[in-house]
């Protein structure tokens, strides 16, 4: 059992993870909560369990054994209860480790053992840790059926994507990165999610997660835009959209054109989105937005007579958008390194790949 000695009156008590241990980590001064801790660890476990800590402990640091008094290594920035998990694992204490774990518990724990190197101490505990990143916190791909609950959007949308990279859970970080590219917004130079700004974090899943998701939510709305101005440019003349006027134009084919034309502009106009433009980068919404707000157009457009309903766009449009939903360049967005790497993720903390596959 963990037990708590006597300390000085400026330090906390210390959390005994080896009574006989030879030093003495001060993790989380600088934090503001939770409260700093003092642990009494083994160096040789430590030095043994990561590059990082052997570094760090007999490399030619400041954090090196003095020649006189107590070993203390000073962790001012770390969180001490997530430390304390890790710590209890490498040294089997198991007292301090919870059976299972939040979201953002096994987030912050993922980031102290990724940068301690110490992912592979979570071996006995993954398993029963990882049912967590299952449940979604990011809005879904396509449009949720009227009456059916919507996901929330979560306020933190990055924890799940980084616990999923770091356990290698692929086909959890191909979920999230395809709602990121069907449902981020720009707003200036950064994203929106349903409104909440994405903030900046350097713990995020794969490091070129932003670079992807921009660079795969252009190309999907570009996509989308191309389809609505080949719309536009084939009901200009001397072209025609009018399945009437094979044989040249006429005046009823021009008509039938233009009401399709002015139907579009008048309801793009009435839903405060004007004309649209021709490339993506001048495009804000998500492409969700857009898909709707195309859908809504298309499906609505008024026919010249009963004769010109084929002429109109709105059953194009649904088969273009149910294919462009299924398109695995957006739908299933993981790069050949993302993959590479989660494989390494996964073996590194042993995630059983049934796991994986579920
Ligand atoms: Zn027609």
């Amino acid at each position: 059992m963990v037990v708590a000695a006597a300390a000085p009156p400026t330090l906390p008590p210390t959390i005994q993870l080896d009574p006989d241990g030879d030093l003495l980590l001060r993790v989380g001064t600088k934090l503001l909560y939770p409260k700093p801790r003092v642990f009494k660890v083994c160096s040789a476990a430590l030095r043994r369990a990561s590059p990082v800590w052997k570094a760090m402990l007999f490399g030619p640091f400041t954090e090196a054994k003095p020649a006189h008094g107590d070993w203390i290594v000073e962790l001012p920035e770390d969180d001490p209860d997530t430390l304390m998990v890790l710590l209890g694992l490498l040294h089997g204490v198991f007292e301090v480790v919870p059976p299972t774990v939040s979201l953002t518990v096994l987030y912050g724990v993922l980031i102290v053992a990724d940068k301690y190197a110490m992912v592979h101490l979570l071996r006995p505990v993954v398993n029963a840790w990882a049912g967590v990143v299952k449940i979604p916190t990011l809005p879904p791909i396509d449009p949720v059926d009227a009456g059916a609950s919507s996901v929330p959007c979560h306020i933190t949308p990055f924890y799940r994507i980084h616990a999923a990279w770091q356990l290698g859970c692929d086909t959890l970080v191909a979920q999230d990165m395809a709602s990121f590219i069907f449902n981020f917004s720009r707003q200036g130079q950064s994203f929106t999610l349903q409104d909440w700004p994405i903030l900046p974090s350097s713990h995020h899943g794969p490091p070129d997660l932003i670079e992807v998701v921009t660079k795969l939510r252009r190309s999907l709305l570009q996509s989308l835009l191309d389809f609505y101005q080949a719309e536009v440019a084939c009901r200009m003349p001397p072209k025609t959209a009018c399945i009437h006027t094979v044989y040249g134009s006429t005046p009823q084919g021009a008509l039938c054109d233009s009401l399709a034309l002015g139907a579009m502009w008048r309801r793009l106009e009435s839903s405060g989105g004007s004309r649209l433009p021709k490339t993506a980068t001048q495009y804000d919404g998500s492409p969700n937005e857009l898909m709707k707000a195309l859908r809504g157009m298309f499906s609505q457009l008024p026919a010249y007579s009963t004769s010109h309903e084929k002429c109109l766009p709105g059953k194009k449009f649904e088969h273009f958008e149910k294919q462009t939903r299924l398109d695995e360049r957006w739908r299933n967005p993981l790069q050949p390194h993302h993959k590479e790497q989660m494989q390494k993720h996964r073996e590194r903390c042993g995630l059983s790949p049934t796991w994986n596959a579920a």
